[in-house]
């Protein structure tokens, strides 16, 4: 692999998921696309490189965009999914739809440096097979985008799932980890905890994080902590076992409630009170209702993963332009 990278030139395909993208998908292939172009020129990659645009079922202009712009350019490839699939089934369409030998996967939005691309390949070039893009500043994220998001980092590391810091989906991987994470057969796909498992040699490039090119997010909160606990239940068992734990912390507690009530009893004091019937009958609802909660989520999980039901459907894909 490493002899046909210094022999001929790499092909690489730029992944860019796009969800309702029609404001800034014109800039995006003007920027993108442009980059791709002196990339070539520079010969820094092969001419055969593409920028992959998968339209992630959006209902505007956006496919029309990407058609039009494949229908002129050879170097811009688009593949439409048949409905919504969200953000990272798209980036794996894009990924083994695509015939190439470097992957990049970057959001429409022009939010991620493009630039730095040309940093991941100097690093895949040395050797590495995955390049995280880590951003280095949030000053363009709302306060609260800002904290949420370093608190979900801490929160991972804690429930023990090895994640790049400030790394979302920006990243770059040769063909053979491309080719390694298709091992994976889950469908609850969380890419910046499942990326990390891979392996190989991998390094981290650093760059400014901009605010959005034009268009809106497409993660709203209830989307994004929807996200963070799914990012949670599929690589961590940490919940599970605080729920193990908290039962028997309050098994014990009610054992030592238990003796003294038998002592009252022992005593002649056999008025037990209401009070404390009805705390013991809603202390323990409380804790079987949490228990059932956190396995009922697990047991989703299991029930999604067994169907095995494709991760996407293609609708169509462009011919190369002439
Ligand atoms: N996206 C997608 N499918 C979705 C939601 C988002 O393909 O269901 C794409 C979107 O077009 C963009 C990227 O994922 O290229 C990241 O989305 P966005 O920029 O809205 O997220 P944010 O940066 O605000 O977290
Ligand atoms: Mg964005």
């Amino acid at each position: 692999e490493e002899m046909k990278m210094t022999e001929k030139l790499p092909k690489l395909a730029i992944v860019v998921p796009c969800y309702y993208e029609e404001e800034v998908l014109p800039k995006t292939l003007k920027v993108i696309g442009g980059l791709l172009k002196d990339m070539i020129k520079q010969k820094e990659i092969s001419g055969e490189s593409v920028v992959c645009l998968v339209n992630d079922g959006s209902k505007d202009k956006t496919w029309q965009i990407i058609q039009k712009a494949a229908a002129k350019d050879k170097n811009i490839f688009g593949i439409s999914l048949s409905r919504n699939f969200g953000h990272q089934k798209a980036i794996i369409a894009g990924m083994y739809e695509c015939d190439a030998d470097i992957y990049v996967t970057i959001d429409a939005d022009l939010q991620d440096d493009c630039c730095a691309i040309r940093e991941m390949l100097k690093k895949i070039k040395d050797g590495c097979d995955i390049v995280y893009g880590v951003r280095d500043s949030r000053d363009t994220d709302t306060i609260f985008k800002k904290y949420s998001a370093l608190a979900f980092y801490k929160l991972m590391k804690l429930l023990g799932v090895n994640i790049v810091y400030n790394h979302a989906d920006f990243r770059m991987m040769t063909r053979r980890a491309v080719n390694s994470l298709k091992e994976f057969p889950e469908r609850n796909l969380f890419l910046r905890a499942l990326v990390p498992l891979v392996g190989f040699k991998y390094d981290k490039v650093y760059y400014d994080r901009k605010a959005r090119e034009a268009g809106e997010t497409k993660y709203p909160l209830m989307k994004m902590l929807g996200f963070a606990w799914s990012g949670i239940s599929s690589f961590s068992i940490v919940p599970l076992r605080l729920v193990t734990f908290t039962g028997f912390a309050v098994c014990f507690l009610s054992l030592i409630f238990m003796m003294y009530l038998l002592y009252g009893w022992a005593h002649g004091k056999t008025l037990v009170g209401w009070a404390s019937l009805v705390t013991v009958i809603t202390v323990f609802s409380g804790v079987q209702l949490l228990s059932l909660g956190v396995i009922g989520e697990y047991m989703a999980k299991i029930f999604i993963e067994v169907k095995h039901r494709p991760l996407y459907i293609i609708d169509e894909k462009t011919t190369p332009a002439k």
